[in-house]
């Protein structure tokens, strides 16, 4: 009578990849709160309900998959706010020294003299 608890106990279906796995990350842990996961999930165009019905493990391999996909988001959304501060703190054709783009040349900036870089 044993076997049949092992056998569902060999692992667990991940919910990103539908996989079978052994290691696993529930999203409602502990551990996965640590690791934001549920933050990193949000980025997904999945939504996860605590009372779906649907696995709510997520497998390691998915997890750090999520991490590289988060930071380049992170990445992105920095990238895109410096960007537009740049366009924003100045409209005199000048970077100035406060600005975070300040001493990149920006092709697409008319007005600006290319020996002043
Ligand atoms: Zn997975
Ligand atoms: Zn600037």
């Amino acid at each position: 009578m044993g076997s049949y608890a092992k056998a569902i106990m060999t692992g667990f279906i991940c919910r990103l990849c539908s996989e079978q796995k052994k290691k696993v990350i529930h999203l409602y842990s502990g551990k996965a709160r640590k690791l934001a996961l549920m933050e990193k999930i949000k980025l997904l165009p999945i939504t996860i309900d605590k009372y779906d019905n649907l696995p709510k493990t997520v497998c390691e391999q998915c997890i750090e998959r999520l991490e590289i996909q988060y930071n380049l988001v992170l990445k992105i959304k920095k990238s895109n706010a410096i960007q537009r501060s740049h366009r924003l703190f100045h409209s005199n054709g000048r970077c100035p020294v406060e600005c975070p783009l300040h001493g990149i040349h920006d092709p697409n900036w008319a007005g600006l003299d290319s020996d002043e870089l």
